[in-house]
């Protein structure tokens, strides 16, 4: 089984598509083990409206769903999602950041992401961000 590798986007990781790059990226949790591309696979993420307790709700098309993995199977296109080795340590670099900001690709080390933080948010990491909204010092 091909590899691909997840990163961080908004705090989310997303995988893309080898062969479509952002027209297939799809958000994962760290729990996800397998990818098919939802571009090769438009089945792969079927759902359909029903009825459930009264409340329309999105339902996942079972049926549609394994007819698109089956097919994946065939093409060898179902892709191991891989997460960084130090998956946790990335996290953590980039836990004080805004939201937005909490972006990662393979390319970057850890250190790389403390030294943007330094340089970004005169951080030094060892020490905690300082609280919003704090009380100023009265002199
Ligand atoms: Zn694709």
């Amino acid at each position: 089984m091909e590899k691909v590798m997840a990163y961080l986007n908004y705090g989310r990781w997303i995988v893309d598509c080898p062969k479509h790059g952002k027209n297939g990226a799809l958000e994962v949790t760290r729990e996800t083990t397998e990818y098919i591309a939802p571009c090769c696979y438009p089945g792969s993420i079927a759902t359909f409206t029903g009825v459930i307790k009264g409340i329309l709700r999105n339902v996942p098309d079972v049926s549609a769903r394994a007819t698109a993995r089956n097919l994946a199977v065939q093409n060898n296109e179902i892709f191991e999602v891989v997460f960084p080795e130090d998956v946790e340590a990335v996290l953590s670099a980039v836990s004080i950041r805004m939201i937005q900001n909490q972006n990662w690709t393979a390319d970057e080390t850890v250190e790389f992401l403390h030294s943007e933080n330094v340089e970004f948010l005169q951080v030094d990491n060892a020490e905690p961000l300082p609280a919003e909204n704090a009380e100023q010092e009265v002199t």
